[in-house]
């Protein structure tokens, strides 16, 4: 059955937790891996479909024997090569037969597979996060490397470069790495965290990666592209569960498993593109009124607020600091000065958050503070009645931020009243970036009008709501924010709370840090 839905991509049903797609760029081959994805069950098989996505053959595969829960293929001359938990497997496509079978009996779960140099297979194994090496021809294999949480991985022959992508040792933080011939593997800078399944090298400079984002917690994922010579990234929003892909360069469509749907997408970037409602949304979790009037008790895991969003800020569980968020991580900096990077299940009882994508980037190349920085970018700004996202990084020449302690005795003291207890931060020359929004007067009361900035450094130990800075040749990049998407607690402390006209005032007050 083909149907068109979501973001306009073609849909194929009736797979059995199907986990990759492969092609030599006239078949295509969708391995399924039954009820389960880790035991041996025999349940496992690979399905034949057509370029435009309907199922030739549902059992293609295996036509004799078994396969448990076959994951990455790739096809070197004729022979698709499968990864099923602790073997890998080949099959003559032409008559369906077996002709290689290598068992690695440490591994526990083969992953994603590719052809890498002339006669050799790369495969990862995720439990270990060993990258293992084949060679064809003699059916031995070495380890080239190890990244905890390896799962795709793809080479390219020319420029003889091998990709690899985790998934995260808590679910959603992994990387991409590149291995270059005789170098070790290196973490691609300016991506985010994910929780990244399949990798797809486009051409010689760009890639294609898909994100499930966080694991178990879906909604919907993340479809990669990353410029390796510009060292920059790109998403679009995608369905969730999105497996290891097959990019086809010739007609540059993106094939997709979605796991935990039965499904088979099948779309490129331009379409993907239309349809992204998701990009550049504000997401409000809570009331700032109600925030700074004492309700400081954590009520939305973090996990949660990563689906709405990969930055901005807020406060951590009981204020106990300050959140920040950057690139799919959350942050606290404490009162202590300490930052950390907060768990999944840490609760915050207030955030802000966007996936940013930024319309305007400039540099502001005179030495300058906050409030010469802050007229450039108001003057930028098409309206003060919009929102804006907005992220300023470089070198700073110094920054002052603060930090509130953790509350311990109830009734909570509103936030105007301890004032006196916020800790303050002075740092010089400090390499960092700087999160944050400008909000239309309107939402004063919902959120904080006006600017409000939390930083971060590059190392990620030093953080904070932002008071002061000043500094040169500092990238300012500026997303016009959508839509406003709203959430509110539903404990009985929010359901209860009186909220009081008055309170600006206040919230004047703790945004400027002083009594
Ligand atoms: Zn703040």
């Amino acid at each position: 059955m083909l149907l068109q839905i979501g973001h306009s991509q073609q849909v194929t049903n009736g797979f059995s937790m199907p986990e990759s797609i492969t092609s030599n760029g006239e078949r295509f081959f969708v391995s399924s891996q039954g009820q389960d994805f880790m035991t041996k069950d025999g349940d496992g098989f690979i399905s034949e479909i057509s370029s435009d996505g309907k199922i030739l053959n549902h059992k293609f595969l295996p036509s004799k024997g078994i396969l448990n829960a076959p994951k990455g293929m790739t096809i070197v001359n004729n022979i698709l090569f499968v990864a099923d938990l602790d073997r890998v497997v080949g099959y003559n496509i032409k008559n369906r037969k077996t002709v290689f079978e290598l068992v690695i009996d440490e591994a526990k779960l083969l992953n994603d597979i590719c052809e890498s140099e002339n006669g050799f297979i790369a495969v990862t194994e995720t439990v270990s996060g060993n990258i293992y090496k084949i060679n064809i021809d003699k059916k031995s294999f070495e380890i080239i490397g190890n990244i905890p949480t390896a799962n795709g991985v793809a080479y390219n022959q020319k420029t003889k470069q091998l990709l690899v992508c985790s998934n995260g040792e808590n679910y959603g933080d992994g990387s991409v790495y590149l291995k270059t011939e005789n170098s070790e593997f290196k973490e691609l800078p300016n991506i985010s965290n994910g929780f990244f399944d399949g990798i797809e090298w486009v051409d010689n400079e760009h890639i294609i990666i898909s994100d499930w984002i966080t694991f178990p917690v879906n909604g919907y994922g993340k479809l990669w592209v990353y410029d390796l010579k510009n060292q920059q990234s790109e998403f679009n929003i995608t369905e969730e569960s999105i497996a290891d892909i097959y990019y086809d360069n010739t007609t540059s469509k993106i094939y997709m498993p979605q796991m935990f749907h039965n499904k088979v997408l099948i779309s490129d970037w331009e379409q993907l593109s239309k349809n992204q409602n998701e990009i550049n949304n504000l997401y409000n979790y809570g009331v700032i009124d109600a925030f700074i009037g004492g309700l400081y008790r954590g009520t939305l895991p973090i996990k949660d607020l990563k689906l709405k969003g990969d930055f901005g800020l807020g406060a951590p569980n009981m204020l106990n600091g300050e959140l920040t968020m950057l690139n799919g991580r959350a942050y606290q900096t404490k009162a202590t000065g300490e930052t950390i990077e907060l768990e999944n299940n840490h609760l915050t009882s207030f955030a802000s958050v966007t996936f940013f994508k930024a319309d305007t980037t400039f540099v502001q190349n005179s030495s300058a503070d906050k409030s010469a920085v802050l007229n450039t970018i108001e003057k930028m700004l098409p309206s003060k009645n919009k929102m804006y996202a907005i992220k300023i990084s470089g070198n700073f020449d110094h920054i002052k931020t603060r930090a509130f302690p953790p509350v311990e005795n109830e009734p909570f003291p509103k936030l105007a009243n301890i004032l006196d207890q916020q800790q303050f931060f002075d740092y010089e020359n400090a390499d960092g970036t700087l999160i944050g929004f400008f909000l239309p007067s309107y939402l004063n009361g919902i959120n904080a009008g006006g600017f409000h900035f939390h930083y971060l450094s590059n190392d990620k130990k030093q953080g904070g709501h932002i008071l002061e800075f000043n500094g040169k040749d500092l990238k300012i990049e500026i997303a016009n924010l959508k839509t406003f998407e709203m959430e509110t607690p539903n404990d009985n402390d929010f359901q209860n709370f009186e909220f009081i006209k008055t309170e600006n005032e206040s919230l004047r007050k703790v945004e400027q840090g002083k009594h």
